[in-house]
């Protein structure tokens, strides 16, 4: 994880990337730090978040420095990864002579071989970070070649195994910074004539510039004296790829909420409108995925199907699956992206006749990109689900399918992953129309996708009773979830949204299962809530709801409207709009969303940043 940002140019630089650093904190807020290059040298300030303070802690300490007007700064979000949060961890680092100042996304894997190489030249390590290496092999290529900070850097830079992004600076040289790029994201502009920004994604960028480059693995550019130079790790010229940079300035704050959370939850019915919009029809040709089309024989030859994602994305994994088995009738089967490199999932598998559908909100998941190395090695063709645009993990694939949600900056999930769960409502629909569903059923079919983002709306009139509710459990440390067929994929996703947020131990259990172990946690009063909707599942749930309530359970039920039995069973309802329940899973788990959002926030926590945890997840 972590954001990389730096300016150079003609504008006063630390306060555009101090800016950056702000945009950039979802993916990272162990650490803050700037550097900036000055006639008197590097200045660094940099420091921990302290557990109360927020960003604005910093940009006072910043301001308390005398930055002498600098041209030239570069700044850090940190996700640490080696060595505790702490000041001296924090980026930039530099190397011995604090000549060389670096700020590094990613993971250096021959950490300890260059550590003893360093260590015996002499060098003086003062943090635990990985990323101080790199600085002090700079400087030690950099005394081999007789000064070269250009040769020093590329000869050190093809000494680094693992994935890292860098931004480095030197002191004897005012107006150079080189961009390095292998394994985590870095783009690039020039936001004027001469004036260049360099950041791990475009926010901080496109205020300024909308053309910029997408710097790919093995890539490096050197910006010195208002030029850029674009290099390969082996020194050749080479031309890096223009992109336009998306997203709008608006689509970064969260006026008129209170969190980027709340924001992002009231957003959905709007941005999943915009997910379907041209791309479901209640006629023929029914459904147009402009992206998967392409590949759409392959895909119909096809009777294998992996959904495969990290977190939030492999809870809607797993409802892709169950989709394409109910509805299409064929093998799918839903996986983590870390465990794909575990277990032989492909045993048996034809290549040609077997699909991976990899699912992402940012398109950077580390442990996702290996998975799709891994399977792609072997002739499956991966296809994505995906929200950035132009991402990595949308470049790696053949095809696929953007969500179109815009940027969700809430750390925790919430638009994409109901936009995740339409996607696969519309390839199921695109493959059913194609293998063995009737006119009739996809007319069906696809009204029912279309009229999953204005029913949204019952929930949302319902979001006073949901916070009263999460008033009422804002001192439990447990509570559990329940739910059965695909509302098990959404209890999951519930639970870890209350985990993540509130930091709740929320148990998801089976409804099912409760008899043969969890139905031990049932106590008097014990809060449960139980995904009760109204589908072929409903009278094992009532049994289900009967037997946790024999021992005292408070049950509050997300309960199909229209429902009264239902509702007059449960202790508490939450009324959710009557959909086929693969779909119901969206609204319920905005009820969720809801939930956690309300309970994170009498909790008193950052609700957008949850303790340990970052957006982009680029470290594997
Ligand atoms: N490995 C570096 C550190 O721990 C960078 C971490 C990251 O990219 O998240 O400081």
């Amino acid at each position: 994880m972590c954001g990389i940002v730096g300016y150079v140019g003609d504008e006063y630089a630390v306060p555009i990337v101090l800016e950056g650093v702000e945009k950039q904190e979802y993916r990272g807020y162990d650490s803050w730090g700037i550097g900036a290059n000055t006639e008197g040298g590097i200045i660094i300030v940099k420091h921990k978040k302290p557990d109360d303070q927020e960003f604005d802690w910093f940009v006072e300490r910043v301001m308390r420095v005398d930055f002498c007007s600098s041209r030239n700064a570069i700044g850090h979000n940190r996700w640490a990864t080696n060595g505790e949060p702490s000041d001296i961890n924090a980026h930039p680092q530099t190397d011995c002579t604090r000549k060389i100042a670096l700020v590094h996304n990613g993971t250096i894997e021959n950490y300890r071989e260059l550590k003893d190489f360093l260590l015996a030249r002499g060098h003086i390590i003062k943090s635990e970070t990985d990323s101080e290496l790199i600085a002090h092999l700079i400087e030690d290529m950099q005394k081999q070649n007789g000064g070269n900070i250009r040769s020093a850097i590329i000869k050190a830079v093809n000494q680094l195994q693992g994935a890292f992004s860098l931004l480095i600076m030197h002191a004897d040289h005012p107006t150079l910074q080189v961009a390095v790029k292998k394994g985590s994201p870095l783009v690039y502009a020039e936001v004027k004539p001469s004036c260049f920004m360099v950041a791990s994604s475009p926010l901080p960028i496109i205020k300024y510039a909308r053309n910029g480059k997408d710097i790919e693995d093995g890539q490096i550019v050197f910006i010195e004296n208002g030029k850029a130079e674009e290099l390969s790790f082996a020194d050749e010229k080479i031309k890096i790829n223009p992109i336009i940079f998306e997203g709008t300035e608006e689509e970064l704050k969260h006026e008129g909420f209170p969190h980027f959370m709340l924001k992002e939850i009231y957003e959905q019915p709007c941005k999943l409108g915009e997910t379907i919009a041209g791309r479901v029809f209640t006629h023929e040709p029914f459904i147009r995925l402009g992206g998967v089309e392409p590949v759409l024989p392959q895909l119909l030859a096809c009777d294998q199907f992996f959904f495969i994602g990290s977190g939030t994305s492999y809870r809607a994994a797993m409802l892709g699956a169950w989709m394409f088995k109910n509805y299409l009738n064929v093998r799918a089967q839903a996986v983590q992206a870390s465990e794909v490199g575990s277990h032989n999932i492909l045993a048996g598998c034809q290549p040609d006749k077997t699909v991976a559908f990899v699912i992402s909100q940012s398109g950077e998941t580390r442990d996702l990109q290996l998975a799709i190395e891994e399977i792609q090695a072997k002739g499956v063709m991966c296809l994505g689900i995906v929200n950035v645009v132009g991402s990595k993990i949308a470049r790696m694939t053949k095809a696929g399918t953007y969500l179109r949600v815009g940027p969700e900056i809430g750390v925790a999930s919430t638009k994409a992953f109901t936009a995740m769960v339409l996607s696969e409502a519309m390839l199921t629909l695109l493959l059913g129309r194609h293998k063995n569903m009737t006119r009739d059923e996809c007319i069906t079919f696809a009204n029912q996708i279309l009229a999953v983002p204005g029913c949204l709306e019952l929930i949302f009139q319902q979001a006073d009773e949901i916070q009263t509710l999460a008033k009422s459990m804002v001192d439990q440390s447990a509570l559990m979830l329940l739910g059965r067929g695909y509302h098990y994929a959404t209890i999951l996703e519930g639970a870890l949204k209350m985990t993540e947020v509130a930091y709740i131990a929320a148990v998801p259990e089976l409804a099912g299962e409760m008899k043969h172990g969890p139905i031990a946690l049932i106590k008097p009063k014990f809060p449960v809530i139980v995904v009760a909707a109204k589908d072929g599942l409903r009278g094992a749930v009532i049994q289900n709801i009967m037997e946790i309530q024999a021992r005292g359970a408070f049950v509050i039920g997300i309960c199909t409207n229209g429902d009264e039995e239902m509702q007059k069973l449960v202790d508490k309802s939450i009324i959710i709009p009557d959909l086929p329940s693969h779909l119901a899973t969206i609204p319920a788990a905005v009820v969720f969303q809801l939930l956690a959002y309300y309970l994170g926030v009498e909790r008193g926590y950052n609700v957008d940043k949850p303790r340990n945890l970052a957006k982009a997840v680029t470290v594997g």
